[in-house]
């Protein structure tokens, strides 16, 4: 048994450094049959069909793996997966459930231990372990095997499903079968295109050692890549301000910075000085400086070894001549890459892109920032693809994280349907953009945006958003090297101010912690998500705080549009402070000369405690919005990042709506108006609730807009009361969601549901 526990422990860290999900599984099994010193051990996980498919196997005759197919209650597996339960078996023959697959060897096997592999409640395999002779296994082996099943379970499963599942059917029908491939979701959106490949020609870490004996010569092709590669991202930044946006642009700063700061090229001339080629210099250079990035623990740093990574292939790509490829006219491509940057984005016409596909990356990494600006579907981390042939078609789905290779024709025109379904409904909402957002019955709704990149201003103007709800700051503060500058904050405000001239604008503070972890301010919290974010950062940050304050004064002279908002406020003291501050900015800033008014200040309703203080915020504040992400987050304990609890994370929860009705009954009590500027204002069903509640003001991404503004103008605010009514008697959230969405399809509104999902799988998020 010691023995047992010690294979346990060390069986999933194994696993998890295995190159790809099919080495993962084989290598499960594999020590599964050696720890438990039986003769087989198989895996077998439910396919997209709902049959129960022999994955991995040792013991049984490989050539069964992909081949062995049964329905939930065939056989001894079936009769697991059905009832859920480990099944202890001393003769497998003389079961009455047994079956036998001709050709699989299983034969010879008598003693027969099977135990479910369970996902978030759902049956997604069963695990297997088999011997000669009639036995029963023992209770030790047997809660072995159920623990095993159960981490394999909680271990994104999914993936070993559909990636071993890919690699079966590839080697069982050479390549005729759509291969889907798991990756991580960058930015929304679906995209087909002919695959453009980028970095393989490129990978600076292919290199192998080379000498010279030509030093001043290579130092001088050294020199001159480096030279080549400023120039290009000097082209690269130009051609991205003009079509992103200045902040995304400002990115590039690093990348210069990067290389002509001393470190990465004076340690690449060192090595060549010690008789190394250029190209080898640089990749020891690259090489040390990035895996000193990639052993931090913060995300955000691991990302930044990847921009050096990046920044090494550019700069061999100019040693070797080589030049990015280049694109037919009309052509739709997808980027497909090891690490697809963002200057291989900018190096093509924004309108021939289909999507991006990077093997390497993160959600959090610049290429996915500047791919959700440009609307562009990215699948980030897809790890090793295998070879994907230039100019093969190449599906990216970028709401679900995946790509599709070799898309069979129904799959292809699935995706087609969901594209052109997506982009006409896109076209026929747009006519409704001179159009109020009114109820059938006269009840007026104001529909606002949310951004944060400057990128995001023109697609909430051309959707018909009548002012910013929330201005997410952090952003710009994420996608810079540095703290900005005040003057470099009063540039981007106003230029926001400016756009909605004559519009309200909310202004978030920095609201950073948790989740969005400052680049150049790395802190390690056990529990981020009520740790030192919001208000609590900025409050103890004063100076980054004042800096901020003052830049959006500042940028709010002349333009009198300017509301503030607070993140995170769960204290009256929070507000105090906030207050102080102010004052003092006004203060100083009009000492100063500069024209200042007091802006509308309010708050983010998202931490329960603020709730039960509203009324002591009376004439302190001006307006509340609710976040609704954090306050679902934190009223059902559920964090909203962790895949594991997502089914549980759903803001029409009864906790969730009676804490909205409470914050409306107490802000009109103290005479302050409340948006709803989180994901449950974008949400269909949610935002009839929110119409029957009384909410008067929406905010959410630009591309929900039309789509919002079409529910609104086709229901009675009395219809929107009476589905709220009914919601309000029913305890459990999917029971509400079909209800309200029932009655939205009664009136006419189904395409609303149809495309966001993708075809394959219902996300959760
Ligand atoms: C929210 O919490 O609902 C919100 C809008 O803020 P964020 O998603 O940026 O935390
Ligand atoms: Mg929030």
């Amino acid at each position: 048994m010691q023995k047992l526990i010690l294979t346990l422990k060390h069986l999933f860290q194994e696993s998890a450094v295995a190159p790809n999900a099919k080495a993962r599984v084989e290598g499960i099994v594999s020590q599964v049959r050696s720890a438990m010193e039986v003769a087989v051990c198989s895996l077998y996980l439910v396919n997209e069909r709902g049959l129960l498919t022999l994955v991995a196997t040792e013991g049984l005759n490989p050539a069964s793996v992909g081949k062995i197919q049964l329905p939930i209650g065939r056989g001894l597996v079936g009769r697991i997966a059905e009832t859920k339960h480990p099944l202890n078996v001393l003769s497998a023959s003389a079961d009455p459930h047994f079956v036998y697959f001709p050709d699989s060897g299983e034969e010879i096997y008598e003693a027969f231990l099977g135990a479910p592999v369970v996902h978030a409640g759902e049956l997604v395999g069963v695990l297997v372990v088999e011997q000669k002779e009639r036995r029963k296994f023992t209770e030790e082996e047997e809660s072995f095997l159920v623990t095993v099943a159960a981490q394999l379970g909680s271990t994104a499963p999914t993936e070993f499903q559909t990636e071993t599942e890919a690699g079966a059917q590839a080697g069982a029908t050479s390549g005729s079968l759509t291969r889907r491939v798991r990756g991580i979701a960058g930015a929304p959106g679906v995209g087909i295109g002919n695959a453009l490949l980028l970095s393989d020609t490129m990978d600076l870490m292919t290199v192998s050692d080379a000498p010279t004996n030509d030093v001043e010569g290579e130092i001088g092709l050294f020199r001159d890549a480096v030279q080549a590669t400023l120039q290009e991202f000097a082209e690269s930044q130009k051609k991205i301000a003009e079509s992103v946006s200045s902040d995304v642009a400002d990115i590039f700063t690093i990348y210069e910075m990067l290389l002509q700061g001393p470190d990465l090229t004076s340690t690449a001339e060192t090595h060549i000085k010690s008789g190394k080629n250029a190209a080898t210099a640089l990749r020891i250079a690259v090489s040390h400086y990035s895996s000193r990035f990639e052993e931090m623990e913060d995300e955000y740093f691991q990302a930044r070894g990847e921009d050096i990574r990046n920044l090494g292939n550019r700069v061999y790509a100019r040693l070797r001549n080589i030049t990015p490829p280049t694109i037919k006219e009309g052509e739709k491509v997808v980027l497909v890459g090891g690490l697809v940057s963002i200057s291989d984005i900018a190096e093509f016409p924004v309108e021939q892109l289909a999507g991006i596909v990077s093997r390497d990356g993160s959600s959090l990494s610049h290429t996915a920032v500047v791919a959700k600006a440009l609307g562009l579907p990215a699948v980030m981390g897809v790890g090793h693809v295998g070879e994907i042939p230039q100019g093969e078609v190449v599906i990216v789905d970028g709401y679900q994280g995946q790509i599709f290779l070799r898309p069979a024709q129904s799959v292809l025109d699935e995706f087609r349907r969901l594209i052109f379904n997506e982009s006409s409904l896109a076209r026929e909402l747009s006519k409704l953009k001179e159009f109020p957002a009114e109820t059938t019955d006269g009840h007026r709704v104001q529909l606002f945006a949310n951004t944060g990149l400057l990128a995001d201003i023109t697609p909430g103007l051309t959707h018909g958003a009548e002012g910013i709800g929330l201005y997410r700051t952090e952003i710009p503060f994420i996608v810079h090297g540095s703290f900005p500058s005040e003057d470099e904050q009063v540039a981007v405000y106003r230029s926001v101010l400016e756009a909605y001239a004559k519009m309200p604008v909310y202004m978030r503070t920095l609201d950073v912690g948790g989740d969005k972890p400052l680049p150049y301010f790395p802190f390690q919290e056990e529990n981020p998500a009520l740790g030192w974010r919001g208000v609590r950062f900025t409050l103890d940050n004063s100076v980054i705080f004042m800096t901020q304050i003052r830049a959006m004064l500042r940028a709010a002279a002349g333009h009198p549009n300017l509301n503030i908002i607070l993140p995170m406020i769960g204290s009256v003291h929070e507000m105090e402070a906030f207050s102080e501050l102010l004052n003092s900015a006004l203060e100083q800033l009009s000492e100063e000369g500069f024209p200042v008014c007091r802006p509308r200040v309010g708050i983010m309703a998202e931490v329960p405690a603020s709730i039960a203080i509203l009324h002591f915020l009376s004439g302190k504040i001006d307006f509340v919005s609710i976040g609704s992400n954090d306050l679902t987050q934190y009223l059902l304990a559920v964090d909203r990042n962790n895949s594991r609890v997502a089914n549980l994370f759903d803001h029409i929860h009864p906790a969730v709506l009676q804490a909205v009705e409470e914050i409306l009954i107490r802000s009109r009590a103290i005479g302050v108006p409340v948006s709803v500027c989180g994901e449950m204002a974008a949400d269909p069903c949610a935002a009839l609730l929110l119409l029957g509640l009384g909410i008067e003001n929406l905010s959410m991404s630009a591309f929900s807009i039309p789509r919002i503004k079409w529910l609104i103008r086709s229901v009675s605010r009395e219809e929107a009361r009476e589905q709220l009514a009914l919601a309000k008697q029913c305890p459990h959230p999917e029971e509400i969601r079909e209800q309200v969405s029932d009655f939205l399809v009664s009136k006419g509104l189904s395409r609303l549901f149809e495309p966001a999902q993708g075809p394959v799988e219902t996300k959760v998020s």
